[in-house]
C-alpha cells in the first residue's frame, strides 16, 4: 500500500505529474532541449521574483549548495547554522577546503541579525550563507531582517538554502538581494528527488572569476556560461525527465497562484500548530515557525518508529526528528501539493493512534 507522504522530501507527487516524467527523450543538444529549459527558467523567475538567471542541477540540492559556497568563495565563507543544513554546509566547505567559520544559534532559533552584522562587520568574509527553513526544528530564520544587515556589505556574496521553503513560502529574491537562491525539486515543488535549481545573481557569476579552483560538475561559472552562450542548455547531459516534469508542475504552479499556494502553506501550517499545541508542544521559538514543516516535541515519549509503523498500516507516514532531536521530537510536514484535507484526515488518524499508544 501506498504511504501518503507528510515527511519533508520527498513530498507526495501527484499522479499526473509523475506521468511526465515518461515522457518520450528528446536530444540534450536539441533546440527543444533550449526551449524547454528556457520555458523552466522563465516561469521559475516568477516562483522566485527575480530577474536573474536560473541554474538547473542535476544532483539534489546539496550539489548546489557545495558547488556555490565552493564556487563563490574566494577569501572566506561565514556559514550561520541553525541546526543540521547549516552544519552541512559547513562541512562541505571543510571538505573542500574552502576557508569557512560557523556560527551557530541554539537549536530551535532563529540566526540573529545582529551576529550577521558582527561578523561582516569584521571584513573578513566575501560570502555569508543563510539556511532560510531549517528542515530539522521547523524554524524559518526572517529573510527581511537579514537582508537589511546582509545588503550593507556589498562585497559579500549571499547564499540562501531554501531547500525546504520555495515554493512554499514567499521568498523575494530581487527584493532581499539574494545572489544563490537553491531549491531541490523533491520538497515544496512536489516533484520526485534528482534535480535542483537555483537563481545566481550577476554579482555571483563576477565573483566565481575571482575562484581558481572551483571543481566541474558543480561549478557555477560553468553552469551559468551555458545558459548565456548556448544557451539554455546544461554543460552534461541533465536529467531531462524531471525537466518536462518540473516545466509541467510549474504550469500547475502558476494556475494555482503564487499567493494561493503561499497562503495554503500558511493555513496547512497553522492547523498543524495548534494541533500540536494542544496534545503535544511545539519545540521551536514560536515567533519563528515555518510555514512548511512543524516540529513538535514528544511528549508523551512514546516510541516513534512503532508509532509511525501503526501510522503506515493506516497509509500515512510522518518523520522522526533530525540528528540529535531523533526521538525526542518528530516532525510533520506541510509542502508541496498536500492540501488542508489531506492534514485533516492525517491528525485524525494521528489521533486515533495515540489513543493506541
Ligand atoms: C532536504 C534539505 C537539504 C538537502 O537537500 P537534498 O535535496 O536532499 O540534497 C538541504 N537543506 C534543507 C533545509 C533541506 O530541507
Amino acid at each position: 500500500m501506498h504511504k501518503k507522504l507528510f515527511i519533508p522530501g520527498p513530498t507526495e507527487v501527484r499522479q499526473d505529474v509523475l506521468e511526465k516524467m515518461a515522457t518520450a527523450m528528446i536530444g540534450h543538444r536539441t533546440t527543444d532541449a533550449t526551449e524547454l529549459q528556457r520555458n523552466i527558467s522563465d516561469k521559475l523567475r516568477q516562483l522566485m521574483y527575480t530577474k536573474n538567471e536560473i541554474l538547473l542541477s542535476t544532483s539534489s540540492g546539496s550539489g548546489l549548495m557545495e558547488g556555490s559556497v565552493r564556487s563563490c568563495t574566494a577569501r572566506r565563507a561565514a556559514v550561520f547554522s541553525i541546526g543540521a543544513f547549516g552544519d552541512r554546509w559547513f562541512k562541505m566547505c571543510e571538505a573542500n577546503g574552502v576557508p569557512a567559520d560557523k556560527f551557530s544559534s541554539e537549536l530551535g532559533q532563529i540566526t540573529a541579525p545582529e551576529e550577521v552584522d558582527a561578523a561582516l562587520a569584521t571584513g573578513k568574509y566575501d560570502v555569508i550563507t543563510i539556511t532560510h527553513n531549517e528542515t530539522a526544528t521547523g524554524v524559518a530564520n526572517p529573510l527581511a531582517e537579514l537582508a537589511a544587515v546582509i545588503n550593507k556589505y556589498p562585497d559579500v556574496i549571499w547564499l540562501v538554502d531554501a531547500v525546504s521553503s520555495l515554493g512554499g513560502d514567499k521568498i523575494e529574491v530581487d527584493e532581499l538581494g539574494i545572489d544563490i537562491c537553491i531549491t531541490s525539486s523533491q520538497k515544496c515543488m512536489g516533484l520526485p528527488p534528482g534535480l535542483a535549481f537555483c537563481s545566481v545573481s550577476e554579482r555571483a557569476y563576477e565573483r566565481t572569476k575571482d575562484v581558481k579552483n572551483r571543481g566541474s560538475y558543480f561549478d557555477i561559472a560553468e553552469l551559468y556560461r551555458f545558459i548565456k552562450e548556448k544557451p539554455y542548455q546544461y554543460p552534461s547531459t541533465p536529467s531531462l525527465p524531471h525537466m518536462f516534469a518540473l516545466d509541467y508542475q510549474m504550469d500547475r504552479i502558476l494556475e494555482e497562484g503564487l499567493d494561493a499556494r503561499f497562503e495554503r502553506h500558511a493555513t496547512m501550517a497553522k492547523r498543524v500548530q495548534d494541533w500540536a499545541k494542544e496534545h503535544f508542544a511545539l519545540y521551536s521559538d514560536p515567533n519563528h515557525l515555518s510555514q512548511t514543516v512543524t516540529c513538535i516535541t514528544n511528549t508523551k515519549d512514546f516510541d516513534f518508529s512503532e508509532f509511525n509503523g501503526k501510522l503506515g498500516e493506516r497509509g500515512f507516514a510522518i518523520s522522526n526528528g533530525y540528528g540529535a532531536l531523533k526521538g525526542k521530537t518528530f516532525r510533520i510536514a506541510h509542502m508541496g501539493d498536500v492540501t488542508m484535507q489531506d492534514i485533516d484526515e492525517l491528525l485524525t488518524v494521528i489521533d486515533d493512534v495515540v489513543k493506541e499508544m
